[in-house]
């Protein structure tokens, strides 16, 4: 299993998010690794193997945040599940891959259409002439659409152009400011990290799904039956999950995750629904978006979050309780179930983004914006 976080980290962790000053934006919300993330470029992945040749590559927290990667190796060739947030780390991942096998990539699937999922598709690509990459079809389209949300093509133009520019100025900025060595070293680490992520995505060559799938599909791949499974929607309308019936895995991307879910794309109702659908499924370990390796009881705590968020929100929306009201009587009123569990890592936690999902779930299900 993976390391657990040191005290160290989680009190440095604390002690920065209380001293920053941030103003909240969605793309921090799901995805920047706040200041502590120092990981070593050799630590990004950490493979592990949850059975006969299928392994987990639990992404290390960095200032951008990285996906897991689910890795399956076949008879006559890798499938690997989500690609990063950027092609360094694809290409880190994939080093890591050439030392269990030296048979080539058929196919990488993209879960979704999220920036930390996706972006470093190209390695794999220019390393393995043929390879397929497969994702649904609203994946696909969502690549390339302007309101997509966090991903995409337009999103790392916008990245390109005016967010990472203003994220860099105010990094700057909090390095000039941080009183504290610890925090002024941490900052300008990340300060580097982003300049780094900067010129990386100005180099960026888009490779998007060459295949598409619709609805379930299976895949017999070198001897190993893979299963694409369309649900419906839930943490995009794209999701896609990937499960390996006689081993009894799935990798669910970002619609099952050991953080607080993300939903600013999503679907909160249908992403219920999801989850029950997924949970018919025979399987045991749980491949998630983002944390470590779970066990298939977690799908229940997770669902039972957001339909116990859902129930609240309608009940306060019900009484005409205000969005403030709601966000600070439900956050209190939903933690004795939920914020231990959901906090497990110095990032994605309960408190971070409980008030914020209070807020999708009034605007997606109660005024269903
Ligand atoms: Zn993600
Ligand atoms: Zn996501």
């Amino acid at each position: 299993m993976s390391k657990p976080w040191t005290r160290r980290q989680v009190l440095a962790q604390m002690g920065i998010a209380a001293a920053a000053v941030h103003t909240l934006d969605p793309h921090e919300l799901c995805c920047a690794t706040p200041a502590w993330a120092q990981t070593a470029d050799k630590e990004l992945f950490e493979l592990q193997k949850v059975g006969d040749g299928v392994y987990a590559a639990i992404a290390a927290p960095r200032y951008k945040t990285n996906c897991n990667a689910a890795v399956i190796v076949t008879n006559d060739g890798v499938v690997v599940v989500d690609s990063h947030s950027k092609p360094s780390a694809a290409r880190a991942l994939y080093k890591e891959i050439q030392g269990i096998t030296n048979k080539p990539v058929r196919k990488l699937v993209n879960t979704h259409f999220h920036f930390d999922h996706w972006q470093g598709n190209q390695i794999y690509a220019e390393g393995n002439p043929g390879l397929e990459v497969v994702a649904t079809q609203r994946t696909r389209e969502n690549l390339t659409r302007p309101d997509a949300g966090l991903g995409g093509i337009p999103f790392v133009e916008k990245q390109v152009t005016t967010l990472l520019p203003a994220e860099i100025q105010k990094l700057k900025d909090d390095v000039m400011r941080a009183s504290n060595p610890e925090m002024k070293a941490r900052l300008e680490s990340n300060l580097q990290q982003a300049e780094a992520y900067f010129q990386e995505l100005k180099s960026f060559k888009p490779t998007l799904p060459t295949r598409t799938v619709s609805s379930t599909t299976t895949l017999q791949e070198g001897g190993r039956e893979i299963q694409l499974h369309v649900f419906g929607r839930g943490h995009t309308d794209g999701d896609l999950f990937i499960y390996l019936p006689k081993e009894k895995i799935v990798a669910t991307g970002d619609a099952l995750i050991d953080w607080m879910p993300f939903m600013n794309d999503g679907y909160p109702e249908d992403w219920v629904q999801t989850l029950s659908a997924l949970e018919n499924l025979d399987f045991a370990q749980i491949i998630p978006g983002h944390g470590t390796v779970l066990p298939k009881s977690n799908l229940a705590f997770f669902r039972g979050y957001m339909a116990d968020l859902i129930a609240a929100v309608r009940k306060a929306a019900g009484e005409g309780a205000s969005l403030q009201e709601m966000q600070k009587k439900i956050s209190d009123d939903l933690a004795p179930k939920y914020e231990k569990g959901m906090s497990k890592y110095p990032i994605g936690q309960y408190r971070d983004r409980v008030g914020v999902n209070v807020e999708m779930v009034l605007k997606k299900v109660v005024k269903k914006a």
